[in-house]
């Protein structure tokens, strides 16, 4: 009779080294806003401390070992904003060193939580200084006592950006089969985007690369940094992006609702910018794939306001195909356009229709007759059956959607009318536009809140 239980073999299991790294790339088609171009993530909240700084750590922390600078018994000290901290615990523990961590006090508490999880000493910076300030206090306790301690400073430490070099690039580089156009990274200390970056530009010199960051100096979007108005990294190199791009945190804030929502993917915030950057990029491409980082899961930020926003919690579940506004694409050319019309009809209002790819791509503004009677016509926009038919024409004509409407105000501020609230349908962005003394001035972009209570801002780009 053969044995009841085979006897055991020696299995080669992985050590959480080699656990790091290796994350999927996943397509979302749902935000491509175009045919052609192609949209991936990089998900980097699959690696074992769940994001994509278990990289930096490692590659600094074996720097360290092997040059003897993280001999056994110094503690490992340095300033982060929390992911950074989470993989040097996590690997501190794994390979018995001893970390302590300057981090700003006003981190989630989900992140302090971790952090002690792994056993690493929490020193709580002031929150008014924000990363710079830890950076400061990481410096002031290394100087007062160096032989105590291995201070990575991820900030200038090479293996930050070289493990990304010889990780996260390759990785695309095998993913795509070398046919990625455009990589979107954010920048924290910019490992990330210098590291993969260069490996890409190495093997594909056409490759272009696009850094993000916030739009203002005092933002939500954790582990990003605003360059002009922080500590600029050693290792950031600011000649390599062929583009740098600005994002807000409302619109990162809003996408990362989105993923969650519509494609079942819960990010941290630095990953919706990351996504808003990739839309922006692809709606002015014909052709393209675009990878963009995705730095971290979103359940670090459980308990951040991005969550507080009215809909997440109380409000019903959106109908299917009735997405959350983000912006409103409007190319420049769809924009002249409308300001000409505004102009040519003022003192009267113009108004005409805006047909796209996708609810929030404008690719073209099709002007229509104001069809309210000729006295009227200067304080009221109304589209008729008959002008409805000729957009809608329009549409069939040329394979785009009736994504809205735009109209001019006359000597009136860009803001909807109750008359404006009354006639409105939902799901379609309405433009609106000053036309002051016969010039196009401001211009606003609104849509129907759910209930049809009341407008909503769109943003424009
Ligand atoms: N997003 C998050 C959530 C991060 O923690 C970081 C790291 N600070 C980044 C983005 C940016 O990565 P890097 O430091 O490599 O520029």
């Amino acid at each position: 009779m053969p044995p009841l239980i085979e006897e055991s073999r020696q299995v080669e299991t992985p050590s959480l080294p080699e656990l790091v790294g290796h994350t999927p790339l996943v397509r979302l088609p749902r935000f491509e806003p175009k045919p052609g171009v192609a949209i991936y993530a990089k998900l980097e909240m699959q690696n074992p401390g769940g994001s994509v700084k278990d990289r930096a750590a490692l590659a600094m922390m074996l720097a360290g070992e092997r040059s003897g600078a993280f001999g056994h018994g110094r503690i490992l000290l340095d300033a982060t904003s929390g992911n950074t901290g989470i993989a040097y615990a996590m690997i501190g523990a794994a390979r018995g060193h001893r970390v302590r961590l300057c981090v700003p006090s006003n981190v989630t508490p989900e992140r302090k939580r971790l952090l002690q999880v792994y056993g690493a000493d929490l020193v709580l910076t002031d929150p008014m200084e924000g990363s710079d300030g830890a950076i400061r206090q990481a410096r002031a306790i290394y100087q007062r006592d160096p032989q105590r301690y291995f201070y990575p400073d991820q900030y200038s430490n090479d293996a930050n950006w070289q493990a990304h070099f010889h990780s996260t690039g390759v990785e695309i580089l095998e993913q795509t089969a070398g046919r990625i156009t455009h990589f979107v990274a954010g920048l924290g200390t910019s490992g990330t985007f210098v590291g993969t970056g260069r490996r890409l530009r190495q093997d594909l010199p056409d490759v272009k690369l696009v850094s993000v960051q916030p739009d203002s100096p005092l933002h939500g979007l954790e582990g990003l940094k605003h360059m002009e108005s922080a500590i600029v990294p050693a290792i950031y190199d600011p000649k390599l992006a062929d583009i740098d791009l600005r994002i807000s945190t409302d619109i990162a804030h809003t996408l990362v609702r989105r993923l969650a929502r519509e494609e079942g993917l819960f990010v941290g915030p630095s990953s919706g910018a990351a996504l808003a950057a990739a839309i922006d990029l692809a709606s002015d491409l014909k052709s393209g794939i675009i990878v963009a980082i995705f730095p971290d899961g979103g359940d670090r930020y459980l308990s951040d306001p991005l969550w507080d926003h009215p809909g997440t919690s109380e409000a019903p579940a959106r109908a299917e195909g009735e997405n959350e506004p983000v912006r409103l694409h409007l190319p420049e050319a769809a924009l002249a356009s409308i300001r000409r019309h505004g102009a040519r009809v003022y003192p009267n209002e113009c108004c005409g229709a805006l047909l796209g790819t996708a609810p929030g791509h404008v690719t073209e503004a099709f002007s229509l007759d104001n069809t309210f009677a000729e006295e009227q016509q200067r304080r009221r926009f109304l589209v008729g059956p008959e002008e409805y038919r000729r957009a809608e024409a329009r549409a069939t004509e040329t394979g785009l959607q009736l994504i809205g409407f735009y109209h001019s105000h006359p000597d009136h501020p860009a803001e909807p009318s109750q008359f404006d609230l009354d006639h409105a349908w939902p799901n379609l962005s309405y433009i609106i536009f000053s036309v002051r003394q016969g010039q196009p001035k401001e211009l606003r972009s609104w849509r129907l809140k759910a209930d049809r209570s009341a407008f909503e801002e769109e943003f424009v780009s």
